[in-house]
Formats: C-alpha cells, structure tokens, sequence
C-alpha cells in the first residue's frame, strides 16, 4: 500500500518511496541534555517512534540516526545568550560531562518507560567532533564561509534559496529579527559554524584553527552524513526546528556536497498546556514524573497523543488525560473481550478492518483515524480471537501494550471527577503563588460539591465526603 507523508520541503503531503528499496534511512534531531524531559519535547520523540512503527509495519527496515547534545549550544538557535551545558553546570555545581551523563540517561529511562524504540544508532556530539572538523574544512574549501578573529561563519547569501523550509528570504528574516544583529555578521541569517573557546570554556578540542567547540547546526550535518552519507530518507524535528535549525543543517549541506540533505522534512507540532505555552514560571512544565505522581502512567500519555495528528498543537489538560486513562481502561478490557471470544468471524470483515487501518496510518499518520479502527474492532459484537490477533498486530503502531493490563488501570481516584482535579490544580497554584484567601475560597468550593482536600508531601489528596 501507498505511504504518503507531509513534506515541509515541498508543503505537500507526497508519496513515500526510500532512495534504497526496502531500506529507509532517517535522521531525528536529538535532545539537548541538560534538564529532564517534559512532556511536550516527550511528543516529538513519540511521534518519531509512530513514524519508525509505521515504517515498519510496511515492511521497510530502518537505519535511523538521533543525535543527543551533549556539547553546550547557546541558549537560542540563533546563537545568542549563555551556554545551556554551562548554565546547567553551574546551577548543579557539576561539570558538563557529569551533567550531559545524567540527563541523557534520564531521557533514554523516560523513553523506555513511553515504550519508544530507540534508533538504530545513538550518536553523542561529542563522539563526533573530528567528522564535525572535516566537515567544516570542506565547507570552507568550497568558498561557504568567512571568518572573523574568533570564529569561522557560514555565508548563507552563498546559498542561492536559502530559507527555503520555512519560506523566509534572509530579508525578511533581518526585518523580523527581535535580536540584536551581531556585528561580526555579513548577513543576519548567518551562524557560527566553529568557534575559538574561551579560557573558562570546559568543552573545546584542538582543531585547525586552535582551541575550538562547534556551532550547534553542525553536529546534525556531520553526523546524518557520516551514517547516513549525502542524502537519505526523512529528516524529522520539531516545529521549532524550521526556521534555524534545519536551514542551517540544509545551508552546510549544500555547502558540503552541494545536496538537500533529506527528500522528506517532518515536523512535529508543539504540545500546549491548558491552551498555552509550557513554562517554568506558570508552573506548569510536566514531566512524565509529574504524570505518574498524579496515577497516570506513561501509556495514558502516548495514548493521549493519538487524539490529534502530529501536525496539529495539541492541548494538555488534566481532564484530557484523565478521559484517556478511562478509554486506555476500556480498550483493554475490550481486547480481554475479544482474547476470551470464541466466536468466528468471516476472513473479509477482518480484511476490511485491516485495510482501513493501513490506509489511515499510511496517510501522514493519522492516528485519529487509525483509533477509530481500532475501536471499531474493540466494539464489534462478534467476540473472536481473531479480532484480538488483528488487534495485537495494529498495537505493533499503537505499543500501548493492549494485551497486559498494567498500573493504569488501577488509578487511584477513579471517583474524582475532572472538575474536582481542575479546582484541586488551582489551588495548588494559589497556594504556590502564597495566595492563601483564593486557596482557602477554593478548598471552600471542594467541599461544597462534596470532597474533601487534605495537602500532603507530594501536592494533595481529595477524598469523597
Ligand atoms: P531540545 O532538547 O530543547 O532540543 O528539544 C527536544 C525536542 O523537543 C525538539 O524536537 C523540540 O522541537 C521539541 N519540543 C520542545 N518543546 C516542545 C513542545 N512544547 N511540544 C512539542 N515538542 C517540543
Ligand atoms: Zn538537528
């Protein structure tokens, strides 16, 4: 069956087809290691892995590439502000190494625990700084750079369309620009690609042109092409990634080879909360422990997800996410349904079952779809193990672990309507905010529809009256 996938590149949804017949060869842009994971960075690695799992279930095979930074970027993609490895350090009073060591087994537990494949090849920047090196020397061989004292740019007016992922002319990116235009630059899209280190920089190598750490964008070039050589497959991110990130990665591969990179360009939208961004001062970055100290295991996340394609924004709610740890519940109890039947079921309803959720997934991965085929098979009145084997093979896309019933299933306040949860969550905030009139307003409120809230160590309990 056909696969098609929205391309960036294009801005059009394109059929699928590997440069290597039955191998696909994909590069994802990794985590930057120094802070755990939320949940919105958890989407993007999810969708990753429904992408991998719908490869798969087609037959390909995959030679997957995911970086992991692991070298201090500065805090914007557009070069500016402090070092993210070093302000972690420094808040931690731990050396970057430690640092990158710790997060970045971190994220690996958080990706076991959301049952995401890991790709074929980890790669860690700091493994790559002598590909990084070369690859630099060639760019500047090819006349793509100028530099300045202490650093090597690239020159992205060589790049004839350069902007074109995101459809920004460098004009236009000069005009839109909120940051101060660094004086060292030609041109206001151009970015670092090797930099002298200072003194107090604990990450730098020798390299040709001294004491050195590279640009960020760099270590995505090099290391997609030392694995995957001058183009491959898919190249996949998120949203954020567009505008800088992945024309920067175009831009030196074009100053490289001349090529494109990847044929297709993915990307992933952002996870909102409560219909705004995430952030440390509204309090309400997640992350997947967060989810678990409230009784909601990482599946009723990933489950979640399904609800909206990865090109939407989705929105995170304590009531959405308790809904789908209802309906992760129901669909459990419905496969048991289906194990336990001893019925039969004609070949063609299962062929037609089958059929549409290929075609769903198989359209840029819609998942909405996909789950309503699967509910479908889940509510069909014939009970059969046929129906419960057809449901394992789709849950080799969905990996919610159909047949096991697991924690989620033992929620602790299964009683607890989302409306109580939703006051509950407002006055952990008030009293965060040391708001203490509107928390005891809302404690008030609680009661009032009959339940009683009581804090405890980790945030609070309710009880029915
Ligand atoms: P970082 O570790 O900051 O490089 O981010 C890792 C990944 O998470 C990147 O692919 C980002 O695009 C993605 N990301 C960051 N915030 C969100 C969000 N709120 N929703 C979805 N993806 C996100
Ligand atoms: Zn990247």
């Amino acid at each position: 069956m056909d696969i098609y996938f929205y391309n960036t590149l294009t801005k059009e949804k394109e059929k699928f087809e590997p440069i290597n017949g039955k191998e696909v060869r994909m590069y994802s842009c990794g985590p930057t290691v120094y802070y755990n994971a939320h949940i919105g960075n958890l989407r993007a690695y999810l969708f990753m892995d429904t992408l991998r799992r719908v490869l798969k279930y087609n037959g390909y095979q995959l030679k997957h590439v995911m970086n992991i930074t692991d070298v201090g970027h500065l805090t914007s993609d557009a070069d500016e502000g402090e070092d993210k490895m070093m302000v972690a350090a420094k808040r931690e009073n731990k050396d970057p190494w430690e640092i990158a060591k710790y997060y970045m087994d971190a994220f690996f537990k958080d990706m076991e625990s959301l049952n995401i494949e890991k790709p074929e090849i980890i790669a860690r920047a700091t493994d790559h700084i002598a590909i990084m090196e070369q690859y630099v020397k060639k760019i500047i061989e090819n006349g793509y750079t100028y530099q300045t004292e202490d650093t090597i740019y690239f020159d992205t007016s060589k790049v004839p369309d350069y902007g074109m992922l995101s459809g920004k002319k460098i004009e236009e990116q000069k005009a839109g620009a909120r940051v101060e235009f660094d004086k060292n630059k030609k041109n206001i899209s151009d970015f670092a690609l090797w930099i002298k280190a200072p003194k107090e920089h604990i990450m730098q190598w020798d390299s040709f042109f001294g004491k050195c750490y590279p640009g960020w964008h760099l270590e995505c070039s090099a290391i997609g092409y030392q694995y995957l050589g001058e183009q491959f497959d898919i190249h996949t991110g998120g949203i954020d990634h567009i505008p800088i990130h992945h024309e920067n990665e175009i831009a030196q591969s074009i100053g490289f080879s001349g090529k494109i990179p990847a044929k297709f360009w993915m990307h992933v939208n952002f996870l909102k909360v409560d219909g705004g961004k995430m952030s440390k001062s509204l309090n309400n970055l997640y992350t997947l422990k967060d989810l678990k100290e409230k009784g909601y295991e990482p599946e009723v996340y990933r489950m979640f997800n399904f609800n909206s394609s990865y090109r939407s924004a989705i929105n995170f709610t304590w009531e959405g996410l308790e809904a789908n740890l209802k309906a992760l519940q129901k669909l459990k109890e419905g496969y048991q349904k289906q194990a336990e039947g001893t019925e039969d079921v004609e070949d063609n309803i299962i062929h037609n079952f089958e059929e549409k959720f290929h075609q769903a997934i198989n359209d840029d991965l819609n998942m909405p779809l996909a789950m309503s085929v699967v509910w479908d098979v889940i509510k069909y009145p014939i009970k059969s193990k046929k129906l419960a084997k057809l449901l394992k093979k789709f849950d080799t896309v969905l990996a919610l672990n159909i047949d096991k019933q697991t924690e989620n299933t033992k929620h602790e306040n299964p009683e607890i309507p989302p409306e109580i949860i939703e006051l509950a969550e407002k006055r952990k905030q008030a009293r965060e905010n040391k708001d203490w009139q509107q928390s005891d307003k809302l404690r008030e409120e609680i009661n009032n529809k009959g339940y009683n809230i009581k804090d405890s160590k980790d945030g609070y309990e309710i009880t029915k009256n």
